[in-house]
């Protein structure tokens, strides 16, 4: 446990924990009792403080709302089965939203700040954190412009606000994948290793044409050439093939994920090789083809592993081995699953104890 800075707390006067079903959590469909709100002006983190969930009041020139100058962060609270509140690693997402921060000229976020802020809401909403096999508290920490001013600059008043979100047990059938060879979710030199809002808008339109042509997520592959894969959706990407567990380096057009670098750890201390490396749709197609292609699958803080059941390239479904088949996804997901929810010790210290 850290220090804590200290800030007002101004409590709802009855929680709403009662009106949720604890047994149909649905993800994005309710919100905890509590948010905590920094204000940046002059220069300065100031009023930081704790307050009941509810509506902000902004001007309708507010340059976020026009520009996109925003960043977040996601990460997961888990129940332990002593009642402990567990996170996973928060202080890699409290560097990335400080990465994120300076590619977009936003103020840098003490880690203080995150910390403190992030605890003492988990404390308050604790019981919001669900107890049944799988589920979890999604927490949601974003940064924002907060000018009133349709000016194009760099904003000078920001609000950093964390909420939480409980969250249904995230089961994924294995998924099928189009290998995205027209649009681009990231160009060296842009912002595709930010967090950040344009990112998500931006590959929206791509998404819904692969859904409308039965896919359930897109393979997303560099600028340009599209010879080389990046990420899928919004996960990053691994493949095993012929026992080699392969996926593109966390460049400037690749989200360096905590659930990628947590996957490499095990993976490495497993024996397994790792390669990171470009990976190319050729090798991958021709992996399938010839029975190289062992496994392939995102990763990241939703689902923390998406198998991918069936790759689309130029026309052709390409299925991959049965889900029967992918152990070493299988053996990541449950181990994963092991250290969140405190059933095995932490050797690697990603948990962070409320
Ligand atoms: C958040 C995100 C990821 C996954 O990161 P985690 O830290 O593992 O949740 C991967 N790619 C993109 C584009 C993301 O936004």
């Amino acid at each position: 446990m850290i220090d804590t800075l200290q800030f007002p707390i101004t409590q709802v006067a009855k929680s709403r924990i009662k009106e949720l079903d604890m047994d149909n959590v649905q993800f994005g469909k309710s919100y905890s009792d509590h948010m905590f709100m920094a204000d940046y002006v002059d220069g300065q983190w100031k009023d930081l403080r704790i307050v009941p969930y509810g509506n902000l009041s902004m001007s309708p020139a507010n340059t976020t709302l026009h520009y996109g100058q925003s960043i977040f962060e996601g990460m997961k609270a888990y129940k332990a089965e002593n009642g402990d509140v567990l996170v996973f690693r928060p202080e890699k997402n409290a560097a990335r939203l400080n990465k994120s921060a300076e590619r977009m000229c936003i103020p840098e976020i003490p880690e203080e700040m995150f910390m403190s802020a992030l605890t003492e809401l988990l404390k308050l909403d604790r019981d919001w954190v669900p107890n049944k096999p799988g589920t979890s508290l999604y927490i949601r920490p974003f940064v924002f412009g907060n000018d009133p001013f349709v000016g194009i600059r760099s904003s000078l008043t920001y609000q950093f606000i964390i909420f939480t979100s409980p969250a249904g047990a995230y089961y994924s059938r294995p998924v099928k994948v189009k290998v995205e060879t027209k649009y681009t979710r990231a160009a060296p030199g842009g912002t595709g290793s930010a967090k950040t809002a344009g990112n998500y808008a931006a590959a929206l339109y791509p998404m819904v044409q692969g859904q409308k042509a039965g896919y359930d997520q897109l393979l997303w592959t560099n600028a340009g050439s599209h010879e080389y894969f990046e990420e899928s959706g919004t996960m990053n990407v691994l493949f095993l093939l012929d026992g080699v567990l392969c996926t593109a380096p966390a460049s400037e057009t690749i989200l360096d994920g905590v659930t990628r670098d947590s996957v490499l750890t095990l993976a490495r201390e497993w024996g397994y090789p790792v390669e990171e490396r470009k990976v190319s749709v050729k090798e991958v197609i021709e992996g399938v083809k010839n029975g190289k292609l062992q496994e392939a699958f995102g990763v990241g803080t939703a689902a923390t592993i998406a198998k991918i059941s069936h790759i689309g390239y130029e026309g052709v479904d390409y299925a991959l081995p049965g889900e029967e088949q992918m152990v070493l996804s299988q053996r990541l997901l449950k181990s994963l699953d092991d250290i969140k929810y405190g059933k095995v010790e932490d050797t690697h210290g990603w948990i962070y104890r409320i």
